[in-house]
């Protein structure tokens, strides 16, 4: 039997009800408990740009009904926070509006996937849209404020979601230090809300050195008063599930985080690390 020192909770999660993930949310849960995860959020795609593949893909009543069922055979050994995670929602203020009162969800993630509207920052093609990668992603940031301040979320999720899909444009060279003024102002909206950020170890798993966004921003949120903080794994997969979480937690914990924030019908609680 493994022994955790701390509570793990993985707050960012896909399954089947996502597009881009094929693993059915049982697998993911079965992942989840053998990894010692305590507390999981599913937190499928919800997307409203047409020109996104994920778009209107997500059953909210069968995930639901899967949600209860699951809650219902492994409620004793995990608890299923059921969660969202909005692309846009600052562009889409009517139709996120709508899904968040449709139904009692528990966690709400705001991402920030498509500039403008129109550059997909998934494709190499975000890093030459604008002459140079550094305006891109200086642009992203700055749509990024917007995000922060009029969007419905709880937490931020990837700030620096770019920063995974790039490597060919700027190998090395990216240092999101060249962009904390605009930081700092989005890390501001987060803080004066009362919302969060995440620590989201995708590209940890890839080899990178930094989960999203790097350690120095998790310090700059810490300074500026931020008190709501989650990590997640943003797994697509089951051997996904719960990963690098401990590296999270040192981070969180080098910036003086106590606590990490968990979420019931959008209301955070906050646990110790
Ligand atoms: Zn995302
Ligand atoms: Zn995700």
């Amino acid at each position: 039997m493994v022994l955790f020192l701390f509570m793990r909770v993985d707050y960012h999660c896909h399954t089947a009800f996502s597009k881009d993930c094929d693993y059915p949310m049982e697998d993911q849960i079965r992942a989840a408990i053998t990894a010692g995860v305590r507390e999981i959020a599913f937190t499928e795609h919800e997307d409203y740009n047409p020109e996104d593949f994920t778009s209107f893909f997500f059953d909210h009543p069968a995930y639901w009904n899967a949600i209860r069922a699951f809650r219902r055979v492994y409620g004793n050994r995990i608890t299923i926070r059921a969660g969202i995670e909005i692309s846009e929602p600052h562009r889409y203020p009517q139709a996120t509006q709508e899904i968040l009162q449709a139904y009692p969800w528990d966690f709400v993630l705001g991402s920030l996937h498509w500039l403008e509207g129109k550059y997909n920052t998934f494709l190499p093609s975000f890093f030459s849209a604008f002459g140079n990668w550094r305006e891109s992603f200086r642009r992203y940031f700055v749509e990024m404020q917007t995000l922060a301040a009029e969007g419905d979320y709880d937490i931020l999720s990837h700030i620096d979601y770019p920063a995974r899909y790039g490597y060919a444009a700027f190998g090395e060279n990216y240092d999101i230090s060249e962009w904390e003024s605009e930081i700092r102002a989005i890390l501001q909206h987060v803080v004066t809300r009362g919302k969060g950020i995440e620590i989201n170890t995708n590209p940890l798993r890839k080899g990178r050195l930094e989960p999203n966004p790097p350690a120095i921003v998790v310090n700059w949120f810490r300074e500026m008063g931020g008190q709501h903080l989650t990590i997640g794994s943003d797994s697509h997969a089951p051997h996904h599930v719960g990963g690098n979480l401990d590296r999270a937690i040192a981070i969180a914990r080098a910036a003086g985080f106590t606590h990490l924030a968990t979420y019931e019908r959008r209301q955070p609680r906050l646990i110790a690390i």
